[in-house]
């Protein structure tokens, strides 16, 4: 079984439009199994209009919790977080401020912490979970407790299970929730013998990203000719270099500028990297996507035939390296 990854240096330059088409012809040629690692903005289910048959919770991160029967008030955990994280309770009415005196500074005070009601808690918004003030109080008064961050789901589509997650607001994205579904995905594949898992990579070239280009075969960069375009594929380059994953490039919507689809022509030659399909601008796109289609599923037209030409490009390339 082979692993597809396909990533892009930023957002918003086709990357799951490029997914979804690959996901119809793969699936055409041996059974598939797919995986939307973008878990912050997963939409690879727009266009495939999955069905949802598993959904599990997923616990990412710890958040501190103070027990108001045990806390003496000691203000310890105040003091020892640096996310200002630990709410203090009220001070009780102070008389109004004496004039400052000579050598003092109006309106300079030390450092507060934040002053919430009553008694001492913490914001779980503001908690990092570094567990500092776990450590230091002095009367065991604060447990550390894992937190519901997102769920992640097994579903099946017309081309083949597809397993995804949403990451709630405000957590953080470790590449921990990546992991599992890639983990969940590559299980299921090896089980049905599936010929390729397909990933849906997250933008960018953070923890996600490293998380879904572990363990590729072949990486597929979807770049478009903006002024950013050189630099978010040399971006999204160096992570896959990183892990030694060998690299195709696709540009989407090479016609909208072609000099800036020349100037990353050229920077792909330089280093010997293949471009693989160049997509050109067509309204077909959206079309499709307001349809639930994969374009190649929606159209022969000049942006299937390309999409076509970048899946026989990558299954070359994949038989010459395995
Ligand atoms: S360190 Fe413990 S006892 Fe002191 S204020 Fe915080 S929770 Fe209360
Ligand atoms: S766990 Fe860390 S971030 Fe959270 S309240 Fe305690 S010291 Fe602050």
């Amino acid at each position: 079984m082979r692993q597809l990854v396909i990533l892009s240096g930023k957002g918003g330059t086709g990357k799951t439009t490029v997914t979804a088409a690959l996901a119809h012809l793969a699936s055409q040629e041996f059974p598939i199994v797919l995986a939307d690692a973008d878990v912050d903005a997963a939409n690879l289910e727009l266009v495939l209009s999955p069905t949802k048959l598993e959904e599990h919770d997923f616990y990412g991160g710890q958040v501190a919790i103070i027990d108001p029967e045990k806390c003496i008030a000691c203000g310890i955990c105040a003091e020892v977080c640096r996310f200002e994280a630990v709410m203090t309770p009220s001070p009780s009415p102070q008389p109004p401020p004496s004039p400052p005196r000579a050598g003092e500074r109006e309106g300079v005070t030390p450092q507060a912490a934040r002053v919430g009601e009553g008694v001492y808690h913490v914001d779980p918004i503001a908690c990092e979970g570094c567990a500092s003030c776990f450590y230091q109080c002095p009367v065991e008064a604060i447990r550390m407790e894992e937190q519901l961050a997102g769920r992640w789901f097994r579903s099946d589509t017309r081309f083949g299970p597809l397993f995804h997650a949403h990451l709630f607001a405000a957590q953080e994205n470790s590449g921990k929730l990546v992991t599992l579904v890639k983990q969940q995905a590559r299980l299921l594949a090896l089980d049905i013998g599936a010929g390729l898992l397909l990933v849906d990579g997250p933008p960018g070239i953070g923890c996600p990203v490293i998380s879904a280009s572990a363990g590729a075969d072949l990486a597929l960069l979807v770049t478009e000719p903006t002024v950013s375009g050189v630099h978010d594929l040399e971006r999204a380059l160096s992570t896959v270099n990183h892990f030694g994953v060998p690299a195709l490039v696709c540009i989407n919507k090479y016609d909208v500028n072609p000099d800036r689809s020349r100037e990353i022509a050229a920077f792909c030659a330089e280093r010997g990297i293949e471009v693989a399909g160049k997509i050109p601008f067509d309204t077909v796109v959206t079309e499709a996507m307001v349809q639930g289609l994969p374009v190649t599923a929606f159209s022969n037209g000049a942006v299937s035939r390309e999409l076509r030409r970048v899946w026989a490009r990558l299954r070359a390339t994949d038989r010459e390296i395995e």
